[in-house]
This record gives C-alpha cells, structure tokens and sequence, in this order.
C-alpha cells in the first residue's frame, strides 16, 4: 500500500548494532538499509586512563572506540643526593608507565658508587639491602641517596671464600678454580660464554683479570637469598637459558632463572639458578675453554 502522497514516511533508524542502520516505512514497511554516518569524539587520556576516539552514528547512535592512546601515567620529581665534592646530578622526571635509568654517581677518592637508596644508611656496619639501579618507577617524589663502599674499583680480585661477605654491588670475576687462570670474558657466544686468561697468584687467591673479563656486578636476586649476575658488557643478567642444553647466555630483565646460589666449599664455588631451567649450575668447560651450564 502506498500513501496518497505517493512517499514513503519512515520510522526513526534502528541500529543493526554492525555499522549499519536500517528504517522502515510506517505506510507501506518498507525497509532501508545503509551505514551509518559518523561524528567523532575524541578523548584525551588521563593518567590513569586510557584515550581513544569515540564514532557515534548521528542517526541511530550506534558507537564504537578506537585509535587508544595509552594512560599518561604520573609524572614524579626524582632528585639525587651526593656526598660533597661529587658532581652533582640534576632530578629527574619519572612517568609511572616509564620509569628512568638511574643515572651513575661520582665517587669520592678513595669509595666505589654502588647504587641509590632511599634511607641514609651506614653499610660499614649494616649490610645493605633494596639498592636500586638500572630502570627505577618512582612511586612518588623522592630524594634518593648514593650509596658507596669503600675501597678503589680492584684491577685485582680477591678469592671469595665465604659467600656471607658478598654484598649488592659487588664486582665479580668467576674464574677456573685451583691454579687456571681461566676466567668468564664478555664474549657472549651462541650459547655459552668465552674464556679468556688473567694471572692467578700463587696460592689462587688473587686474580688479576684480562682486558676481556666480564667484570659482573652483584645483586640481590628474584628469589630469597639468592644473587644475580649482571654484565654491562652485555647489558643483561648471566642466566639458565634452557631446560634441555647447557646454554648460559645473558637477558635484559631478572627473574627465577638469573638468580643464583652461592655455595662455597675448599674455595670451590657452585653457583646454581633457581629457576625451572634444570642445566643450572655454572661450570668451566676446560676442553672446549667455555663457562656453560651443567
Ligand atoms: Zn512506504
Ligand atoms: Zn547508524
């Protein structure tokens, strides 16, 4: 049936809730289909949530968001505070999403800068735990500290031959044991580390490392009193990198499979992960010359 008019009088668009709308005639029900048509809202993000722009069809009001921009996040003034004579370091900006590289102190004469912490503490008599660095997310404004030990930064190493002496922040060779002087050297091969000559003294107990020593630095690790090897020659933490193979390789971030015990036995040390990698105990290869794990 068709009006008088000879028109057609449709109802309001209905949202097929897919992009398109369709209206149909109240005289003779005759139905239109067509796509919807678009204004766009677009909403900036807040630190806590997420932006996006908003398309809403002016005629049914079918809506969906896209282009997400990510949550600005908070902004927190990160300030440092060195001893007299050292350079000072101007504060910082850090975003909860990004967080910043803490930067590295100067050191007095005579002290080696092991990182920043929260609370003024004497680490002469209490061992120091929580040393930050690295990438650091502020939770809030916060002034962080220098922390040093005494002590130039060695051309020589000392043998350790009790792992309660080892601290955070402690550089560390690992060599061969007994009289090799074979020691880890920053070469990061496919799946093992390279092996490079320093000189041992007599008794083993000082080693003077090659230029090509991976000198690593001491942290607490991701499981309780266990300790991770970092390596700035390759920017990453010593790691089991399988279950299968005795593959020791190094990666950015820490966790189960980085973090070591440190036994020590007629100044023999083993040095086993915690993580679910089961070849997990560093060891000198001496036929092929490699540190690999076992
Ligand atoms: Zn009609
Ligand atoms: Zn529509």
């Amino acid at each position: 049936m068709i009006a008088a008019t000879g028109e057609h009088i449709f109802r309001d668009y209905i949202s097929n809730d897919n992009g398109t709308h369709t209206r149909t005639c109240s005289v003779c029900g005759t139905e239109e289909t067509t796509s919807c048509s678009y204004e766009e809202t677009v909403i900036a993000p807040t630190p806590a949530e997420q932006g996006y722009t908003t398309h809403t069809c002016t005629l049914c009001g079918y809506s969906f968001n896209d282009s997400f921009t990510p949550a600005l996040g908070c902004d927190y003034k990160v300030s440092f505070s060195v001893p007299d004579g050292v350079e000072e370091i101007e504060p910082m900006t850090s975003n909860t999403n990004s967080g910043i590289t803490l930067p590295i102190a100067g050191a007095p004469e005579g002290y080696t800068f092991l990182g920043w912490v929260t609370t003024d503490y004497d680490n002469v008599e209490t061992r120091p735990t929580g040393i930050l660095t690295g990438t650091y997310i502020a939770p809030n404004d916060i002034c962080l500290i220098a922390l040093y030990q005494q002590g130039e930064s060695a051309d020589e190493y000392v043998l350790v031959t009790d792992p309660s002496s080892l601290i955070a922040g402690d550089k560390i060779v690992i060599t061969a044991n007994d009289t090799s002087n074979q020691s880890m050297s920053i070469e990061q091969r496919n799946n093992n580390r390279g092996s490079v000559e320093g000189v041992k003294s007599e008794d083993h107990s000082i080693f003077t490392p090659a230029d090509s020593t991976a000198i690593l630095t001491l942290g607490e690790g991701t499981v309780s009193g266990t300790w991770s090897f970092y390596d700035p020659a390759n920017s990453g933490y010593l790691y089991a990198a399988s279950t299968s193979r005795n593959y020791l390789r190094t990666k950015g971030n820490l966790d189960d499979n980085g973090s070591f015990t440190i036994a020590i036995s007629d100044s023999d040390a083993t040095i086993t992960a915690k993580g679910t990698n089961t070849h997990n105990i560093i060891r000198y290869n001496s036929t092929r010359k490699n540190i690999c794990m076992l």
